[in-house]
């Protein structure tokens, strides 16, 4: 089969079928936001920076106000290291998490939400302890109820209803319910022996997390005999909204992490499952990094391009471009973390040392498209479980369909406590990652090049199947393109020493690596847990 093809073609069967049902395809107001991939693909071409007029001095420098740089700057700040000034590409700070309005109402552009921490992210409850988002009481971590999901917090769209939670259903003696409990022994027997950690820096990295990191999850489950197609399906869902890419993209490693590292795999009627709470906010993960920024005040600079950092002897020279004054600037640092992701940091290196060359070069990164959908009226529901947070439509694997990318949506107003449902947002997330590089661009370039319309089409004929009052519902749908949102823990991403090396600085380094790209895969608890590393790093150098 060639799969290009067949994939080329998925991408554009939604817009063909959506002219055969008859009459003109529907449109949509609205708009790209979030991003200038104009502005970040100037790194493409690097004019010679016009002489600036002056240089400007700081003691620390963060480049890329994400997740990874905000956490830098907080530690840095709390080290009693003042003197940091944080760039960022776009308009505001937050990077992949970022949030939109829309009618008035708050909605995320990316992340959208943070699990309760566990054992292991020492640093980010402790930022939840400092914030009052978790306490101690009598022994036991409490959260602040008013800002976990409220119930219910998801459901799954499965032969014409809607099923509590997000596994589809298996019969008592099934073999479907039979596959669910060995996957969650697997699941229980590879946490017992060889051990996995969020953020994964606290766990060894063993001779058997290395073989799993060697082959694809969909490999590793072909091969211990689980091919039910619910099982299956689950799984691709899972490997899709935290990494971007299915399961015959990710390592086996990364397939069995994303349980092994909270809570295991529960099969329906496991006593001991307790749904995972997590924290979110109408705006996704922003509530966070708006927080995190605010501290920074003016030495947050928002619409500047750092378009190259050079190590001297002494300090560090910082070419930046800013967008909205159109002119150069020279900065010299003593020290700067890169908190940016791998393949913009060795464009923006000069002389980029060997590790960041090749990690830059293993690790992929998946396009991801997500689409806010403004209604004017709440939605029709259909018969099953009542409306959610998070509402997944259940894809019965046919590769031809351009939803097969989609993972539901959110309702931004899910959290409100209005008496009654009204106008809100659906925030639908597609993540467009693939198995070859080939594939991978297409998708990206897709993203770029077509046509804005074909978009929001594409993502509300998917959710029509389960809402099919949701078209003439639409007032506006704004959508926001990553071309490379996050880093895929393919196959050897994980176990590559190049990636160890740059989150494990050299003695005396003036250069700080800082992205959740080092960790191979793209989460909260692993952007903040090496920001906070690399700036505590930066601030014991000037204590030494
Ligand atoms: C659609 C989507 C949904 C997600 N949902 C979740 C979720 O619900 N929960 C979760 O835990 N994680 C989620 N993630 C993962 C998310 O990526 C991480 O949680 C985290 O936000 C990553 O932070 P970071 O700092 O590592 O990277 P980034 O967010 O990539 O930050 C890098 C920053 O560098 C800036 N930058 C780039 N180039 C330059 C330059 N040359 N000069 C200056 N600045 C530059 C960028 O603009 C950006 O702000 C999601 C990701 C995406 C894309």
């Amino acid at each position: 089969m060639n799969l290009g093809l067949t994939r080329r073609a998925a991408l554009l069967a939604p817009l063909a079928l959506a002219a055969c049902r008859g009459g003109a395809a529907a449109s949509y107001d609205g708009a790209w936001v979030g991003a200038s991939h104009e502005r970040g693909h100037l790194l493409r071409k690097p004019a010679a920076p016009a002489a600036p007029s002056v240089t400007k001095r700081c003691a620390v420098a963060i480049v890329g106000g994400g997740v990874a740089g905000l956490a830098a700057a907080r530690a840095l700040q709390r080290a009693g290291i003042d003197d940091v000034q944080l760039f960022e590409l776009e308009d505001e700070a937050g990077g992949n998490a970022r949030g939109h309005r829309m009618a008035g109402m708050a909605c995320p552009l990316g992340a959208h939400y943070l699990p309760l921490p566990g054992p292991d992210a020492h640093e980010v409850s402790e930022l939840l302890h400092e914030w009052g988002l978790l306490r101690n009481q009598f022994g036991r971590t409490v959260a602040d109820e008013r800002h976990l999901c409220h119930s219910p917090q998801e459901r799954l769209w499965m032969a014409g209803q809607w099923i509590d939670g997000l596994l589809p259903p298996a019969e008592r003696g099934s073999v479907r319910e039979q596959q669910y409990r060995r996957f969650a022994d697997l699941v229980a027997e590879a946490s017992r022996k060889l051990g996995f950690a969020l953020p994964t820096r606290r766990a060894a990295w063993t001779g058997g997390h290395a073989a799993l990191d060697a082959m694809t999850f969909a490999a590793w489950l072909a091969a211990q005999g689980l091919t039910d197609s619910g099982l299956r399906w689950y799984l691709d869902y899972a490997c899709r909204d935290d990494y971007g890419a299915g399961s015959d993209v990710v390592s086996a490693w990364a397939g069995l992490h994303y349980f092994a590292s909270r809570h295991g795999f529960h099969a329906p009627g496991d006593e001991s499952a307790e749904r995972d709470a997590v924290f979110t906010w109408p705006e996704g993960n922003a509530w966070i990094t708006r927080k995190l920024s605010a501290p920074l005040g003016e030495r947050l600079h928002s619409g500047l391009l750092v378009q190259r950092v050079q190590v001297n002897r002494h300090e560090v020279e910082l070419d930046v471009w800013s967008a909205s004054a159109q002119r150069s600037e020279h900065w010299l640092a003593q020290q700067v973390v890169l908190a940016l992701p791998l393949h913009v940091a060795v464009r923006v290196v000069a002389q980029p040392p060997a590790a960041l060359v090749d990690a830059a070069a293993q690790v992929p990164h998946a396009p991801w498209l997500v689409a806010n959908l403004h209604l004017r009226a709440p939605l029709t529901d259909k018969p099953g479980a009542a409306p959610s947070w998070d509402n997944v439509l259940y894809d019965p694997g046919d590769s031809d369909r351009a939803g097969r990318y989609a993972l539901g949506y959110v309702d931004a107003m899910h959290q409100s406590l209005r008496p009654v449902a009204g106008p809100t947002v659906l925030t639908a997330y597609w993540a467009l990652g693939e198995r070859d590089a080939a594939a991978l661009a297409r998708n990206r370039q897709a993203l770029l090049t077509e046509p804005w319309e074909a978009w929001p089409r594409r993502v509300v004929d998917d959710l029509a199947r389960a809402h099919p009052d949701l078209p003439a519902k639409v007032v506006r749908a704004d959508l926001m393109r990553y071309g490379h949102a996050m880093a895929i823990p393919a196959p050897g991403v994980r176990g590559s020493a190049a990636l160890r090396a740059l989150a494990e600085p050299e003695a005396g380094a003036r250069l700080y690596f800082a992205h959740s790209d080092l960790a191979g895969y793209s989460v909260f608890e692993e952007a903040f847990t090496l920001g906070d590393a690399a700036g505590s790093a930066a601030a014991k150098r000037f204590r030494s």
